[in-house]
């Protein structure tokens, strides 16, 4: 993480100098993940070159629906965000926290040491940045930082690709989250496919990213392929999946509390907390004590938990939001309305991931919909989103 502002540095890679640009990352000691085709979907993990991106794969992505299809070309980044976000590396689904052993010499308590392993991201998408600034105010910010977290995030180098293809559930131009990287991160790629030659726009948005830059092959970016990268952007903003009205949409869902739709959508939810497993910005954990049979060892975890289970909010003689209405209304309220008095931001980025891996396809931008259309007929708004 480095705090210096973009600079309009732009210059041109080839394939060869992407594969030099995990070469490099890879000889200063980072951990390189990114996009990776497995299982029948685009997700993040260890590349091992430039070859274990998914060339020439895109996405179809729609409520509860996600197929991969192939391109008509080679773009290595030219789909969507998939099932994973890179929160999987920075708040890990499960922490250890501190460990017990009992010997000769009695009790002892022992922390668990913050995360050596420094990570390079590769294809971070601007959406993602602005989750990554969301956890940061969770994690970093206020009276109680998190040294997992910190650690992790302070030595993590970021190289974004701003987006060429909108999927279909994705809505960041409606949340202003994208789909330029704007900042936050160390480089930028922008893929140029055109006149058969595969190329990247590449800008350095830190002292870091310019001091990396400077280790690859490449040469000054022509006015052309400036221009180029810009309406590959322009492009994606103008073929958002979904749109959804943010402006308001705090005060709609604050003044719509006890609206008959939270009983309609409770009809369909399962509860089963897809949604908060794949947004990028929940960050909800339970803690797990466990022990070892002979009871000499003991330790405490920490696991991604989510506000769709009783458990979540069980007091003493039962949870405090029993019913799928309650827990529904719950987290669409959080992400979309009392987050930001909380964190002072929306809590969604508009990446779609919920839409996308609910298994009954519900869909949070219809959700905001169907309350607005509701008050408009009955004058009480004269806006509606457009369609
Ligand atoms: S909205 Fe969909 S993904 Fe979320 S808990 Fe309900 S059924 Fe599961
Ligand atoms: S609420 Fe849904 S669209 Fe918004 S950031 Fe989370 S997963 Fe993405």
């Amino acid at each position: 993480m480095d705090s210096a502002p973009p600079a309009v540095i732009s210059a041109v890679i080839t394939m060869e100098g992407l594969g030099a640009l995990l070469d490099v990352l890879r000889s200063r000691g980072y951990r390189v993940v990114g996009p990776t085709v497995r299982d029948g979907a685009i997700v993040y993990d260890d590349l091992a070159s430039p070859a274990s991106l998914p060339a020439g794969w895109t996405d179809e992505q729609d409520g509860g629906r996600y197929r991969l299809v192939r391109r008509n070309d080679d773009a290595l980044f030219g789909y969507a965000v998939g099932p994973h976000s890179w929160k999987k590396f920075l708040h890990p689904p499960m922490q250890r926290l501190w460990r017990t052993e009992q010997n000769a010499g009695g009790f002892h308590v022992i922390e668990e040491p913050a995360a050596a392993e420094r990570f390079a991201f590769i294809g971070v998408r601007s959406c993602e940045l602005h989750a990554m600034a969301i956890q940061d105010r969770v994690f970093l910010s206020g009276a109680y930082s998190d040294p997992h977290y910190r650690a992790r995030r302070e030595n993590a180098f970021i190289v974004a690709v701003n987006c060429g293809h909108a999927g279909g559930t994705c809505f960041c131009a409606s949340m202003n989250t994208g789909p330029q990287a704007a900042a936050g991160f160390d480089l930028a790629l922008t893929e140029l496919l055109a006149d058969g030659e595969h190329r990247f726009l590449l800008e350095a948005g830190t002292g870091a990213g310019r001091a990396l830059l400077a280790e690859l092959p490449h040469r000054a970016a022509t006015p052309d392929e400036i221009e180029a990268a810009g309406a590959v952007v322009a492009r994606t903003a103008a073929s958002m999946g979904r749109h959804m009205r943010s402006d308001d949409v705090r005060e709609l869902l604050l003044r719509n509390f006890e609206h008959p739709r939270w009983d309609e959508v409770a009809e369909r939810c399962l509860t089963c907390g897809n949604c908060t497993m794949v947004c990028p910005t929940c960050f909800c954990t339970s803690v797990v004590d466990s022990s070892d049979l002979a009871g000499t060892e003991t330790s405490r975890s920490r696991h991604w938990d989510s506000c769709f289970t009783m458990d979540f909010s069980y007091v003493h003689g039962g949870s405090v939001r029993a019913s799928a209405r309650s827990r529904y209304r719950q987290w669409m309220t959080h992400k979309l309305a009392t987050w930001t008095d909380q964190f002072g931001t929306s809590g969604c980025v508009g990446c779609g991931r919920c839409i996308t891996w609910c298994p009954v396809g519900i869909d949070i931008t219809e959700e905001v919909r169907a309350i607005r259309e509701s008050e408009s007929q009955h004058g009480e708004t004269q806006q509606s989103d457009p369609p």
